[in-house]
């Protein structure tokens, strides 16, 4: 994960609306944010560790001015959580200057590396897009656009980036289209003697921040594509690859945001549809459907509506308890799920609840809220998970366990019901989530349910996602494991 928001607003506050739409996708990473301006063919960046609203904020902000802006939030996948690797990543180079913000994950980075004039000490950073960028600016064409045909064509992986130099912001999406990116439109003034170009154009990683910002949604970039926005005039788009869609479709069962639009869904009512498909596959008698709050929320409304059993709200959630929230002490860190999460009792106790998640990925979260509810007084629990057991890692920007730690790659799903102390626990089929869709299962990249990779992985980048190391490269024990998974916060566990 990680969100990228570019605009050009010739006359207006780019980096304003950058800052805003990449607020709006604060969901997508929460390590470090960041923002580049051009004026006047003049760079300037800004980025810290930390929230947006933290790090661009209001002292910030004014100082940085400009009709061109891309913004950018992390989450990291690769590179650890230190400064050099927020992004936009900057580099001059032959008097051109570039940033970058990119989502995704390349796979070949060791081949990328094998290309660069003077390898690894000329990078400040550990990230796949500290060395993206480093190609583009090295390129001898001393321009962005070329920068990219030419270095595009050996670049493998999960890959959407919003650009900017001196005059230009550029969209571009891998061949494969595994992350989102979307073009918008800010509709000019209607009484502005400059026309239709007083309004102005932006990319972002996903529709709902296109909409926040005041603008209207264009059209999806496309696998494959380059878009250049600059101003005053219309975008122009060039294809840089033979394109085949295979969105990853995590981010419709549970990364995006529930009003964003994706492959022409709202995400929403695919979840809620989900939720339909599986009280069709597994119902259950009981008394009550309720979430996991907040992203389990859609399934379990529309598990209700299929099951015809009522909906309600079991658990709250302390909606400020990010996943960047540091636990002062062991203590406060052993409280785990407690700290986000607690139970209704007035709703719970003597109840016999069907419990809806979008996702199980160690399998300890969701051990923890069955023990909340019970202590809580329920008296049924049934499990019911809106996507397919998780099997496999993922290569393509969502940072999954490696392999071992992941609970369905090493546990059947009694086992696991076993483990979370549920009395039943049913996962949704790939079928499930492609009758909800109402597409094809070409259209999307299922990988981490059914090891299915659209782009292969090369085994020195693959072999740490399966067998966790220590940084000797050598396999650490089951508990050593536990004790650095335990450090890393996951999506969902
Ligand atoms: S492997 Fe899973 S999380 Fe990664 S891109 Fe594919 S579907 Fe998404």
């Amino acid at each position: 994960m990680c969100g990228i928001f570019g605009a050009v607003t010739p006359g207006a506050d780019a980096a304003g609306i950058a800052a805003l739409g990449v607020f709006s996708l604060q969901h997508r990473g929460q390590e470090s944010a960041g923002i580049a301006v051009s004026d006047n063919g003049q760079l300037m960046l800004y980025k810290d560790l930390g929230l947006i609203a933290q790090v661009l904020d209001e002292r910030r902000l004014p100082s940085l001015r400009g009709p061109l802006a891309i913004a950018h939030c992390r989450y990291s996948t690769t590179g650890s959580t230190i400064w050099e690797n927020a992004q936009p990543t900057f580099r001059m180079s032959r008097g051109k200057s570039i940033a970058v913000g990119h989502n995704g994950n390349l796979v070949n980075t060791r081949e990328l590396l094998a290309r660069l004039e003077g390898g690894k000490s000329r990078l400040p950073a550990t990230t796949d897009t500290e060395l993206l960028t480093a190609l583009l600016a090295d390129d001898p064409s001393g321009d962005t656009v070329q920068a990219l045909l030419n270095v595009l064509p050996h670049v493998k992986g999960a890959y959407s980036l919003a650009i900017l130099d001196e005059k230009r912001v550029i969209g571009v999406r891998d061949p494969i289209g595994f992350r989102p990116l979307v073009l918008g439109r800010l509709e000019p003034a209607a009484d502005d003697p400059r026309g239709k170009h007083s309004g102005g154009w932006v990319i972002s990683s996903e529709s709902a921040a296109i909409e926040v910002v005041g603008g209207t949604v264009v059209r999806d970039i496309e696998p494959g594509e380059i878009v250049i926005l600059e101003e005053g005039k219309d975008p122009v788009s060039i294809r840089f690859a033979e394109g085949h869609e295979q969105l990853c479709v995590f981010e419709l069962i549970y990364f995006g945001r529930p009003d964003s639009y994706m492959l022409g869904r709202n995400l929403y009512e695919s979840r809620r549809r989900m939720g339909v498909a599986l009280a069709t596959e597994a119902p259950v008698e009981a008394d009550l459907v309720m979430p996991v709050p907040d992203t389990g929320a859609p399934a379990a409304a529309g598990y209700a509506e299929g099951s015809g059993l009522p909906y309600r709200e079991g658990m709250v959630r302390n909606r400020y308890s990010g996943r960047t929230f540091i636990q002062p002490s062991q203590g406060m860190r052993q409280r785990g799920v407690t700290v986000k999460l607690s139970p209704l009792r007035e709703v719970v106790a003597g109840k016999r609840l069907i419990v809806v998640d979008d996702s199980i990925v160690r399998g300890t979260t969701t051990r923890q809220i069955v023990a909340l509810l019970r202590k809580a007084g329920a008296t049924e629990i049934h499990l019911r998970i809106s996507s397919p057991p998780i099997h496999h890692p993922c290569f393509y920007g969502i940072d999954t366990q490696v392999e071992t730690e992941l609970i369905a790659s090493t546990h059947s799903v009694d086992e696991i019901r076993d483990f979370v102390g549920a009395d039943s626990l049913t996962f949704l089929s790939i079928g499930g989530v492609l009758s909800a869709l109402d597409l094809p299962y070409d259209r999307f990249c299922f990988a981490c349910f059914d090891g299915r990779y659209p782009v292969p992985v090369p085994y020195d980048t693959a072999r740490h996602k399966f067998v966790l190391e220590d940084a000797d490269g050598e396999p650490v024990s089951q508990g050593e494991s536990a004790a650095m998974a335990a450090n890393h916060p996951q999506p969902n566990d």
